[in-house]
C-alpha cells in the first residue's frame, strides 16, 4: 500500500482516459505536480513514481527545494511573479506560467536565459485571481518578439473553485478559442494551455488543456 504511489496512478489513468475523450493521447497531456508545501522527500519520492514535472508557487521556498534537488526534472513557476524575484526565476525555473504583464518580459529577458513563457488569463474576471486581461495579453504580444530570450509558448489560466466543474467548462473552451485567436493575429503557433486542477482537470483536457497542475489529488491537503 502506497498512497502516493496510488493517488499517481488514479491521476494518470483519469487523464488517459479525459485524453481520449477529446481524440488525444496521454502523451498529449503533461502532468505537473505542484509542490507547494511539499517537502522534499515527497518531491523526490514522486520523482521516483515517473512525475518529472513540477510546479511551485513561491520563489523563497521553491529556490531550497530546486537547488537540494539533483535529478532531471522541470521546474514550472505558476505563482504570482514579484518583480524583485525575477532574477531567481530565471535561474531556478525552466517555465514561468504566470506572466501577466510585460515588464515580467523586459525582466526575464535581461538575465539572458532561455526562458518558455505561458500568458496567464483571468478569464472570469473575479477579483481574487490573478492574470491578464485578453487585452493586456494582446500588448504583452505586441512586443514578444523583441525578447530575444523568451519563447512564448501558450497560455495559462486558473479557473475559479465550484462544486461542479461543468460549471467552468466555458472557460477552458473560451481560452481554448483565444489561443486561436492570438496565435492568427499575432502571427504565431503557440500551442500549449496550461488548464486543471484537482477539481476540475478532466474537464480542462476535454477542452484542450495541454498541461494539468496537480497538487491537492496527488500530495493530499495542503496544511
Ligand atoms: C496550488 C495551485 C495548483 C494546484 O491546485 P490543487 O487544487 O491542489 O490541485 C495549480 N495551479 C496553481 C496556479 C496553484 O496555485
Amino acid at each position: 500500500m502506497n498512497d502516493l504511489k496510488d493517488s499517481i496512478d488514479i491521476i494518470k489513468t483519469k487523464i488517459r482516459d479525459a485524453s481520449i475523450r477529446s481524440g488525444r493521447t496521454e502523451d498529449d497531456v503533461l502532468l505537473i505536480g505542484v509542490t507547494k508545501n511539499v517537502d522534499l522527500e515527497r518531491i523526490r519520492q514522486a520523482y521516483n513514481y515517473g512525475i518529472r514535472d513540477f510546479g511551485e508557487n513561491y520563489v523563497q521556498e521553491a529556490r531550497k527545494k530546486i537547488e537540494a534537488f539533483t535529478e532531471g526534472a522541470t521546474w514550472h513557476m505558476i505563482g504570482h511573479i514579484q518583480t524583485n524575484k525575477i532574477k531567481y526565476i530565471s535561474r531556478l525555473f525552466q517555465w514561468v506560467h504566470s506572466v501577466d504583464r510585460l515588464e515580467v518580459l523586459e525582466i526575464l529577458n535581461r538575465y539572458g536565459r532561455e526562458m518558455k513563457v505561458l500568458f496567464e488569463l483571468n478569464i472570469s474576471g473575479e477579483q481574487s485571481k490573478h492574470g491578464a486581461s485578453q487585452d493586456d495579453v494582446k500588448r504583452i504580444l505586441e512586443k514578444v518578439r523583441t525578447f530575444e530570450f523568451i519563447e512564448p509558448l501558450g497560455l495559462m489560466t486558473m479557473a475559479p473553485y465550484v462544486e461542479n466543474p461543468e460549471d467552468v467548462r466555458w472557460i477552458f473552451r473560451r481560452m481554448r478559442e483565444m489561443l486561436t485567436e492570438l496565435n492568427k493575429e499575432f502571427g504565431l503557433n503557440m500551442k500549449e494551455l496550461s488548464m486543471g486542477m484537482s477539481s476540475d482537470f478532466e474537464v480542462a483536457i476535454e477542452e484542450g488543456s495541454t498541461m494539468v497542475r496537480i497538487g491537492t489529488a496527488i500530495f493530499g491537503e495542503r496544511h
